[in-house]
């Protein structure tokens, strides 16, 4: 296989119902664009089904590979791993439970053209009335305090150029602060409004206390981290 231009990252969950529709879904926008491109699911200690169907698709196509942590880790550590593993020169990165739609990859793609990153801005949500409300009082929170005007940056729908994620050193849950983290190493980042589905199989992995009670002091970490951060460009090198 030639080398990958795209890297679509997927971290992976007891997702049993999910994975065989979502590949189906990827490949279908992805054979569109015309260039070489891997799919890299992250097994982040699944206790179904997940592996066994992931690696019976890998066995029907050469473009999958798949990471298998040891124990559960986090969308952030399975973020991480997929950054390290990806070989191509743009990385998108999505979740796995259908509720992001691969049809809107093209038009992240379209946004790379002008900016180093394009995070996508699920509009209109379909997600309960709780996490809908805890997640527009966590983007107005992250915005006062970091100074930005990002509405949603908790959409996993992603592309970044390569460079931008070499930066990158995550830590749990800063997987809800990419847009800032790439921001403050200088690159640009751009909101793109993408389609958003309710979850139909399997459940949310996420309750109120993560989403709420450590995402706040996790923005304490990231509002230092812009104080100190050392966005360096080098020049040449003779
Ligand atoms: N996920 C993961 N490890 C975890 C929790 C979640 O890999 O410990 C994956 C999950 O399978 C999904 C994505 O991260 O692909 C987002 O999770 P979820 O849909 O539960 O989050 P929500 O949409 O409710 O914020
Ligand atoms: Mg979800």
């Amino acid at each position: 296989m030639s080398n990958p231009f795209y890297s679509i990252i997927v971290p992976v969950y007891n997702e049993e119902e999910n994975v065989q529709i979502l590949t189906n879904e990827i490949v279908s926008v992805m054979e569109k664009l015309n260039k070489p491109y891997e799919i890299i699911y992250i097994d982040d200690g699944s206790k179904d089904k997940s592996l066994e169907i992931m690696k019976k698709l890998k066995s029907e196509n050469p473009q999958i590979r798949i990471i298998v942590f040891e124990k559960n880790s986090g969308q952030s550590a399975a973020l991480d791993a997929g950054f390290r593993k990806a070989k191509g020169e743009v990385i998108i990165t999505m979740d796995a439970d259908l509720q992001n739609d691969p049809k809107d990859i093209p038009l992240l793609l379209d946004a790379l053209k002008e900016a180093d990153a394009a995070v996508g801005w699920r509009a209109t949500r379909k997600d309960s009335i709780k996490k809908k409300i805890t997640s527009r009082l966590g983007n107005f929170f992250r915005n006062l305090f970091l100074g930005e005007r990002i509405h949603d940056t908790g959409c996993s729908l992603k592309a970044f150029k390569k460079e931008t994620i070499g930066r990158l050193k995550l830590f749990k849950g800063m997987h809800r602060f990419l847009p800032a983290l790439v921001t403050m190493e200088g690159y640009k980042v751009v909101e793109v409004k993408v389609n958003h589905r309710p979850r139909v199989y399997g459940k949310t992995k996420y309750g109120f206390f993560d989403r709420f009670l450590t995402a706040t002091p996790d923005l304490f970490a990231v509002i230092w981290m812009k104080r100190r951060v050392i966005p360096y460009r080098i020049k040449e090198e003779i």
